[in-house]
């Protein structure tokens, strides 16, 4: 599983998302709120997820195997930002307040606000193909990792 901490995280996205998460609890106290799901991800488990359509292995437990719904992500090992370390990319989901994992669109489109107030920051919300609103990475990660 990939890390959720923050302290895998590249020092300018730690800093975004403290602060839209600091920002998010003064705007919005009653609402459900920000965690990061994932910062650093293995080049092993990208790989697996790239693998989950052509694995053999029904992966979401739908009963299906290497259907559609299993695909998750076009990004071998290496081409992710979450597979550098400290990790160029951060992503996020909500908690409301049983506990429970809230992915509702409003919230992501509302933190995004608060994460884009930094330059320098690209979030998947604006991908033009494979659009992944859960996603924020640094908008020249791929310079940071050229050899
Ligand atoms: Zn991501």
């Amino acid at each position: 599983m990939a890390s959720r901490s923050i302290s895998d995280l590249h020092p300018q996205l730690a800093y975004v998302f403290g602060k839209a998460e600091a920002e998010w609890l003064l705007l919005n106290p009653t609402a459900p709120k920000p965690f990061l799901t994932a910062t650093f991800r293995s080049n092993d488990e990208q790989n697996a997820l790239y693998n989950q359509p052509r694995d053999k292995k029904d992966n979401n437990g739908d009963g299906k195997i290497d259907d559609k719904a299993e695909f998750v992500t076009n990004a071998k090992a290496g081409q992710s930002p979450h597979n550098y370390q400290p990790a160029l990319a951060f992503d996020i989901a909500f908690r409301n307040a049983k506990g429970g994992t809230d992915y509702t669109v409003k919230w992501f489109d509302q933190f995004a606000k608060l994460v884009l107030k930094t330059p320098g920051i690209t979030w998947g919300g604006n991908f033009k193909s494979l659009i992944d609103r859960p996603h924020f990475e640094l908008t020249d990660w791929q310079k940071q990792v050229k050899k």
